[in-house]
């Protein structure tokens, strides 16, 4: 399909089955899934996006959305991020990096605070009403190549199958189908916040984060979102979580006078372990990958805007080598690399600027 065709192609027109095979089946409804199959289903092609999740969903974040992220929200989406998946404060000022010498760098810039419950839960919406078919509670359990399609395999209350021309797998960090294609070893974060009633002497428009080699093994940080002052810590072996944790509340509680009258909540997830020159896992065939299944990170655990950007490229990869039922395989994963090169240099070049100021990424192996 070229973009002449896609202009012609009308949207909406298939039910499901009566097509018999989806152009592209997107894996996984964040940020990653949800671009690529806006884009996708704007351009007429025919796009199923399945979510294990029903949404809207949680999915463990700070929930800040830099300036790229917004204006990408504001370029793939056609709209500005809504209110209503905003939290208060929902001005974000920018982020105060501590590193291990006690030295504070600031970097003033607009952003916004919001829930990833809602936040993805719109996205998604978005997706579906440009045309995309959107199965959410359905589990994606394999994605195989056979001839010139790949058939994925779903499981809901039934397990069943669908096929497509190209398959987009957008299923997080731990990306069981990543592993199951590539046979890739495990190698994650664990990340650990608690959400807390209570006060603290620091300026809740920012976001701290603290690099201090005793506070954790990668970052330490705090955020506000509406009542909850919340504190995090990255570990590389879980064990360690309560050790990080309760040095990281006594360094607040010296530092920023930290009070907490109640724990709300904790909540314990993955990220993946960004490494120095920030290698990316682009795809298999007819299989590609977006975000941090593909390890889209930036390495400072930022990642909404590089789930959007290479969701999007991925996208972009298929509309220029998918053509009718004619697909260019070779020259689909070289496009989809071209279009990520600069985000691929952008996490390098954020890779350098942490492990100058920290030792604690100068040593990660
Ligand atoms: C504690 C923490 C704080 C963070 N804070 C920020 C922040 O403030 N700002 C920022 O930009 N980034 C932040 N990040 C990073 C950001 O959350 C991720 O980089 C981003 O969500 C990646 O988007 P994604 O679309 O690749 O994957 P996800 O957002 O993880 O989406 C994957 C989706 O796939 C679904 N899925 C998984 N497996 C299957 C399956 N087999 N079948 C069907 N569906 C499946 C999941 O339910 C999920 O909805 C943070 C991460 C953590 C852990």
């Amino acid at each position: 399909m070229n973009n002449k065709d896609n202009i012609v192609r009308k949207k909406n027109t298939y039910q499901r089955g009566e097509y018999g095979m989806y152009d592209v089946i997107v894996i996984g409804a964040g940020p990653a899934g949800s671009s690529a199959a806006k884009q996708l289903a704007s351009n007429g092609y025919k796009v199923l996006l399945v979510e294990k999740m029903k949404m809207p969903r949680e999915k463990s974040c700070s929930g800040i959305l830099i300036k790229k992220s917004m204006d990408l929200v504001q370029h793939y989406f056609g709209e500005e991020t809504p209110q209503f998946v905003q939290c208060t404060p929902s001005d974000n000022r920018g982020m105060i990096f501590t590193n291990d010498k006690g030295k504070e760098y600031r970097f003033e810039q607009e952003g916004l605070n919001i829930w990833r419950s809602s936040f993805d839960h719109w996205l998604a919406t978005k997706a579906e009403e440009a045309g995309a078919e959107v199965c959410q509670a359905t589990f994606a359990l394999s994605c195989e190549e056979k001839d010139d399609c790949v058939v994925v395999q779903l499981k809901n209350d039934k397990a069943y199958y669908e096929t497509a021309k190209v398959v987009i797998v957008c299923d997080g960090a731990v990306s069981a189908l990543k592993r199951k294609l590539l046979g890739t070893p495990k190698n994650y974060i664990t990340t650990y916040q608690t959400f807390c009633k209570g006060a603290i002497d620091l300026d809740y428009h920012y976001f701290y984060a603290y690099l201090q080699p005793q506070l954790s093994e990668y970052d330490a940080w705090f955020n506000v979102k509406d009542d909850y002052l919340i504190f995090g810590v990255a570990v590389k072996d879980p064990s360690t979580i309560e050790h990080y944790y309760s040095e990281f509340l006594s360094y607040m509680s010296t530092q920023h006078n930290v009070r907490i009258d109640k724990q709300i909540k904790t909540e314990q997830w993955i990220m993946p372990h960004i490494m120095p020159g920030c290698p990316i896992d682009f795809g298999k065939g007819r299989v590609l990958f977006a975000g941090e299944t593909a390890g889209f990170l930036n390495p400072m655990g930022e990642g909404i805007s590089s789930g959007l950007e290479s969701g999007y490229a991925a996208a972009q990869a298929i509309l220029q080598t998918y053509n009718k039922d004619l697909l260019d395989e070779q020259a689909l994963l070289v496009v989809y690399q071209e279009h990520t090169a600069a985000l691929q240099n952008y996490m390098i070049r954020q890779w350098r600027f942490v492990s100058s100021i920290s030792s604690t990424f100068v040593h990660m192996k």
